[in-house]
């Protein structure tokens, strides 16, 4: 099981008592994927139901996803997973259906982010209106920080990857729901 980046254990405390330490770091928890880390106090508002520190770490990852020379647009993977991740206010309904759309294209059926992409921008197109999906009680897990805290390389991706598989099977429930949409839509 791979650990949040904001937890401190092995840290060299420079002879500070750790627990003391601990005890005195203000933490915030992710109220959809329950990453919890020391507040970072960024000003960044957050696009999805998320703390600032999880929205920044999704921020990161962003940045470094689209960084020169990175292969097929890894990033619309990315985008996805936290939007699926993250669904509720300040999130439009709307981003969460294409999270998902793009999570099952990707994964089970191969798309690459590319593709995906161009699948989005179609079904945007042809489509207005998008109900409230009943979000899974639980979306703990793999968070987007445990992706970021991976080397930088293919096994920053691979966890990439993990993450995004887990996410996609928290919304179990309405995977014939999206197969059948993007079946019905020739996505
Ligand atoms: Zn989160």
């Amino acid at each position: 099981m791979l650990r949040p980046i904001g937890h401190r254990d092995g840290v060299d405390c420079g002879g500070v008592d750790p627990g003391v330490d601990r005890g005195e770091v203000a933490t915030t928890t992710c109220p959809s994927c329950g990453y919890t880390a020391p507040v970072y106090g960024g000003s960044v508002e957050s696009r999805f139901r998320a703390s600032a520190e999880c929205y920044a770490a999704y921020q990161e990852l962003a940045a470094y996803n689209l960084t020169g020379g990175r292969r097929d647009f890894i990033h619309q993977e990315a985008v996805d997973a936290y939007a699926a991740q993250h669904p509720g206010p300040p999130a439009k309904p709307m981003a969460t259906w294409f999270g998902l759309v793009g999570l099952h294209l990707a994964l089970d059926l191969g798309r690459t982010g590319r593709e995906v992409q161009q699948a989005h921008m179609r079904l945007a197109r042809r489509r207005r209106h998008w109900p409230e999906l009943a979000a899974p009680a639980d979306l703990t897990g793999m968070v987007v920080a445990d992706v970021m805290q991976q080397p930088a390389d293919d096994t920053r991706d691979d966890a990439l990857w993990r993450w995004a598989g887990e996410v996609w099977e928290h919304w179990a429930a309405v995977h014939q729901v999206i197969a059948d949409l993007c079946a019905d839509q020739g996505l």
